[in-house]
């Protein structure tokens, strides 16, 4: 039988949480530090360990049938790759950022000085939008030194705490875009490969949504039902059972894990009380 070969970041940001969204969906991977590729022994896939900047390539010529990698290394190659789905992890902005002690005066600040990155597509399709000249110095890594040892005026790189900017004397100024993790695939995926690809899918969607989503089960006086539903929308409809208490029922129901404080509140304003909030291993809608 076929294979489905996957590609992920060998080691880096997003090579963990890749083999963890497998492992999740229930694959078996051994790998050790040194592996280049690995077969798992329950599910028909083959995994590639590379380094990001080449997924796309691997992708585009089918060495590779789909890929694990940031959004911006997607655009910045501009291979011809499918993008399946985000993956809800690797999540950063690409922005612009010049020395702190600088005056920014808006975007054309930028006009006719030198930028270092990694991105010279991403960044030139940006300036192209906005009608700025912009020297670009293309380099590959320790791109926040470059003001600092005279290379350019401002950089343009990756940012998700921005205490690596702060920590080179830099100030964020403009947020280019924003990035995370996503599923890619190649454009000629044979019929069997597609089966396989859609049988991971479904698993990828039902522990994302897993992640996202929270149970909660809440007690409350049977004159509050009403209100209580209306506040938690729940997959259907929420489950309400009857308490061995007269007149009160236990409410059942998932939540959206980041809608969850703003609920609370309002629950317990409505008398719900003994309000247990559990993970959900898996959710399949
Ligand atoms: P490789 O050796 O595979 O080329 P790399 O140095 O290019 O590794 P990493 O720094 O591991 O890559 O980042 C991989 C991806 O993780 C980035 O392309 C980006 O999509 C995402 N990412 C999320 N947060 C950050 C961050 N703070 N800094 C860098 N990348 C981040
Ligand atoms: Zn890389």
């Amino acid at each position: 039988m076929d294979k489905l070969k996957i590609a992920i970041q060998k080691s880096g940001r997003l090579s963990e949480k890749s083999l963890e969204l497998l492992r999740e969906c229930g694959i078996k991977i051994s790998k050790g530090s040194q592996t280049l590729k690995t077969n798992s022994s329950n599910f028909p896939i083959e995994v590639l360990f590379l380094r990001d900047d080449d997924i796309p390539q691997y992708v585009e010529q089918n060495v590779a049938d789909i890929g694990i990698l940031g959004e911006n290394e997607v655009w910045e190659k501009n291979r011809k790759v499918e993008t399946i789905r985000k993956l809800g992890f690797g999540n950063c902005r690409l922005s612009l950022a010049i020395p702190k002690d600088e005056n920014y005066t808006g975007i054309s600040y930028f006009n006719n000085k030198k930028v270092a990155t990694s991105y010279p597509k991403i960044l030139s399709e940006f300036c192209a939008e906005n009608n700025l000249y912009v020297e670009i110095e293309e380099i590959s890594g320790s791109v926040e030194i470059a003001p600092s040892i005279g290379l350019a005026h401002g950089i343009f790189d990756i940012v998700s705490t921005g205490s690596t900017l702060l920590m080179n004397g830099l100030k964020e100024v403009e947020t280019v875009t924003k990035s995370e993790a996503i599923l890619i695939k190649s454009e000629n995926l044979s019929h069997e490969k597609q089966k396989i690809l859609e049988k991971l899918l479904f698993r990828i969607q039902a522990v994302i949504y897993s992640r996202e989503n929270k149970y909660i089960l809440l007690n409350a006086p049977n004159t509050a039902i009403s209100a209580i539903i209306e506040v938690l929308p729940g997959m259907k409809s929420p489950t309400v059972l009857p308490l061995a208490k007269e007149g009160w029922s236990s409410i059942h129901s998932v939540i959206k894990e980041d809608e969850f404080w703003d609920i609370i509140d309002r629950l317990k304003n409505l008398g719900a009380e003994s309000i247990l909030v559990v993970p959900i291993e898996k959710m399949i809608l």
